[in-house]
């Protein structure tokens, strides 16, 4: 696997060359700041699925990047670009953004993409840790399939999650429902409710056959 330095990388974005930058980070880190221009791909379970989604041309030139020299994420995800999903063109950019940032390149921060998701009006599910007076805080979560379970469901007395930020739903696995669109979630906004002994969303609503 190849590297791009800063400098290269620098050169190759002001001369306007095809060049797919993705910040393999989670979505708050890449909101708090981020090369100008850059994808936000996180590097979890439905990395495969996302970065064929975001940069579905395997023949241009892709550039992954984490915080850092330490941070191994982005070397492992540019390692399954590579080998795994045959794009021809793959660089790791070791220093990440923080070299970025360092030598005062262009970054932008905030996240049209997390924008875009649907909030979680409401969840009853007092007992989570994400959960505040009814309110999810969790950047994004997933929604588990078949079943429509908030998997990113944490029963604790402690209480995490972005203190100003309200919930919204990144990714959704439950395809039967007739608000999922290539596994996303298209509704406005979503209500989570306890189901059993776990929260589910009360917004599914199945897809009848023959529908879209
Ligand atoms: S939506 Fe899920 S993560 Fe958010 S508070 Fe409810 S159970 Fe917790
Ligand atoms: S409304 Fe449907 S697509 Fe959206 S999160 Fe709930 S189950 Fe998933």
């Amino acid at each position: 696997m190849k590297e791009i330095s800063r400098e290269e990388l620098k050169a190759r974005l002001d001369e306007g060359a095809e060049v797919t930058v993705i910040d393999v980070l989670g979505p708050e880190a890449f909101a708090e700041y981020h090369i100008a221009g850059a994808v936000n791909v996180p590097f979890g379970h439905e990395f495969i699925e996302r970065v064929q989604k975001a940069a579905p041309d395997k023949a241009r030139t892709v550039v992954l990047y984490c915080t850092n020299v330490e941070c191994g994420a982005s070397a492992k995800a540019a390692r399954i670009m590579e080998e795994r999903l045959g794009y021809a063109d793959v660089r790791h950019f070791p220093g990440g953004k923080e070299a970025w940032r360092e030598a005062g390149l262009p970054l932008e921060s905030g996240s049209e993409h997390i924008e875009s998701m649907p909030e979680i009006a409401m969840c009853s599910m007092e007992e989570c840790a994400y959960n505040e007076k009814r309110h999810c805080h969790a950047l994004a979560i997933t929604v588990g399939g078949p079943h429509p379970r908030c998997d990113t469901f944490l029963r604790s007395i402690d209480k995490g999650g972005s203190a100003n930020g309200s919930g919204r739903v990144g990714a959704c696995k439950v395809v039967n429902c007739v608000h999922n669109r290539a596994l996303e979630c298209s509704a406005d906004a979503i209500t989570v409710s306890p189901h059993e002994t776990h929260p589910d969303c009360a917004t599914f609503a199945p897809r009848l056959s023959g529908t879209d």
